[in-house]
Parts: C-alpha cells; structure tokens; sequence
C-alpha cells in the first residue's frame, strides 16, 4: 500500500532476535542487556505478521537480528515465509559466523539473497570490532554463498581511524570476487559514535582516484537505497548507502519489525506501533494496526537534524539494521 507521501511500501525487514554471537562495538558491545526470550515474537507470530503484511502489498521480506542464526529454526521460518501467498522475495543479513551449515537447507528453502558483513580483511581488526569474531568463517561463508548460487551482498562499515585505509582493499575484494559490496554510512542508533562516521561521498572521490572507470549504474540491484557503481567488464560492484549524506527517504519503501513485536516505520525515530496486542485478537484488527503503522511513516529521518542526530534509543541489533 501507499503511505501518506505516496511511497509504495513493499519491504519488511525482520530482526528475529536481539542476540548475537558477536559483540561489534559500534552494535552491540560486551555488557549490553538482552530481551528474554518470552518477550520476542514467536515464528508463528512472525509468520502470521507476514501472511497480513502481504495483504497490505508487502512483497519483500527480510530477516535480520541479531543474528539470525543464533535462533533455532531460522531456516524453517525463511522457508515458510518465502511460501506465503505474495511474497516474492526472503532474503537474510547475517555475520556470516556459522552460515556454512545452513547454506544447503538456505538453497533449498528458496532463498532469494544473503548480505553477509564484512568490516574488514585483517584478521585481527575482524576480531577487535567484532569482539572475537573470526574473519575466516566470514569468508568461507562469502565464498559458499556465492558457489551455492545464491545472489550475495557484503555490507561495509567505514569508520574514522579504524578501517578507512581498507576502502581499496575491500572493493578489489569485491571486484575479484565478482560481487556487490555496499559501504553503508554509519547510523547515530542505539551506542554508535557519530563522529567516526564517514561520508559515502569521500569514498567515492577516492575510489575514484583508484579507478577512474568507475561508472555510476542505473539499474536496480535489489529493493534498498544503495546507488552502484562498476567498473567496466568486471562483474563486482560497488553500492553506496549515503543515509546520512545523501538521504534518501523520497523513495524508502520499508518498514521495520523488531524482535518484540513493534513496527517501526522509520529507523530514525523510536516511535511506531506495538503489535503484540493485536496479535491477541482476529486478523482484520491486526491488518488495521499494521496499516496505522505504514501511514505513520514520516516523510524523512532525523538523523542530520536532531541535537543528538536520532530519537532512537534501542541498540541496532534490536532493531535488524
Ligand atoms: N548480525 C547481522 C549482521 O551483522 O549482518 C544482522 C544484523 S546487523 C544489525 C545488520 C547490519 O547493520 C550490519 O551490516 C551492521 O554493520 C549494520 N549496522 C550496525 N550498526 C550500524 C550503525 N550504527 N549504522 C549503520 N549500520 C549499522
Ligand atoms: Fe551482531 Fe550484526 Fe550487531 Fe555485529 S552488527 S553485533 S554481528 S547484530
């Protein structure tokens, strides 16, 4: 359906669960408080919130965290959802920790893309923003994916003195690997710190300064924001996700569904409207809710505006990015 600013809202992104098996320090550090399991949406919940949505034009689902393999059955729910009557597409973000045992059950189910994430390619540094993840595992995952034939993105997290010197070594990664790797600004959400932030705009200049090629490509490759470039003959390209600096909120086609239950309409503000009352009740009264809840989406983010860039408390893993 429509919103009040005539965007047609086709997309939900699904954070199953708020835990994680790793600690990424602008994320989810060491300390941080976890919700107990009574509290987040059952799958069968999860599923009827999907079979609902699909009425309302929801076409694109995707299913984040956390980390959504730390919850059992995560694949059985990917399968089921991707079955619901008009979904087209169930894709899944993850750190790529222990995705290599789901990969054939992840073929099977239908799955229609992973984004795995990547901050890195030095191992150490992988362990230290990640607070003891292994970058092997990460890589192995990259390369199964993408054997497997499933269609897979790896998201990148520039910050400030920690991994900007690694811009050319992580888009050669993906122009060899013949993937998309989108650079993803930093968010002012739940712990992160603004002022590491960097711009897409001075990512571009310099990977330009590498590669002149460089040729901006209209084509759409998935339903996000992400504005591509590629170099001539070389399949890999780069995606660049500007939410700070370059907002694109004109065209946002997304609302957002935390593991406890509340739909979020924007990720900027920590408004919305909880489901789980409805969920107690039939299922035109849910669809009601959700509909409320698309018609609440604001024209933009607050994230330049704000004195403290963002009304969001919550952490981004509760949230599913
Ligand atoms: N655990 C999975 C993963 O890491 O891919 C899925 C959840 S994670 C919250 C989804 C994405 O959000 C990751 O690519 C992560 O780098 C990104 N992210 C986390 N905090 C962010 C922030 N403050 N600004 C922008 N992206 C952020
Ligand atoms: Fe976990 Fe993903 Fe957050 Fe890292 S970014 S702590 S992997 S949820």
């Amino acid at each position: 359906m429509k919103d009040r600013f005539e965007r047609e809202i086709d997309y939900l992104r699904i954070s199953i669960t708020d835990r994680c098996n790793l600690r990424c320090r602008y994320c989810m550090p060491e300390g941080c408080d976890k919700v107990s399991m009574s509290q987040i949406l059952t799958y069968e919940e999860i599923r009827r919130i999907c079979r609902i949505a699909a009425r309302l034009g929801i076409r694109k689902i995707r299913i984040t965290g956390g980390e959504p393999f730390v919850r059992l059955g995560c694949t059985d729910l990917i399968r089921t959802i991707k079955r619901t009557e008009g979904i087209a597409s169930v894709t899944v973000t993850t750190n790529g920790q222990n995705l290599v045992q789901y990969i054939d059950e992840l073929k099977a189910a239908g799955i229609d893309g992973i984004n795995i994430s990547l901050d890195t390619l030095d191992p150490d540094r992988y362990a230290y923003i990640t607070g003891g993840g292994s970058l092997d595992k990460t890589l192995q995952s990259i390369d199964l994916a993408v054997e497997a034939g499933i269609r897979t993105k790896v998201n990148c997290l520039i910050q400030k003195d920690f991994n900007e010197d690694e811009i050319f070594r992580l888009a050669g990664f993906a122009f060899r690997k013949g993937i998309d790797l989108r650079f993803i600004e930093l968010m002012p959400i739940g712990i992160a710190d603004p002022s590491q932030g960097i711009s897409n705009e001075w990512i571009l200049g310099m990977l330009r300064k590498n590669w002149p090629d460089l040729e901006k490509d209209n084509r759409k490759h998935g339903s996000g924001p992400a504005v591509y470039y590629l170099r001539p003959g070389i399949p890999g390209g780069i995606g660049l996700i500007s939410a700070i600096h370059n907002s694109f909120c004109a065209g946002c086609n997304r609302i957002r569904l935390t593991s406890q239950g509340q739909i979020k309409p924007c990720l900027c503000y920590d408004g919305g409207i909880d489901l789980k009352p409805y969920l107690k009740r039939p299922d035109q009264e849910l669809e009601t809710a959700l509909k409320e809840a698309i018609l609440q989406k604001p024209e933009g983010h607050c994230f330049t505006t704000r004195r403290y860039g963002s009304e969001e408390h919550r952490l981004m893993s509760q949230i599913g990015g």
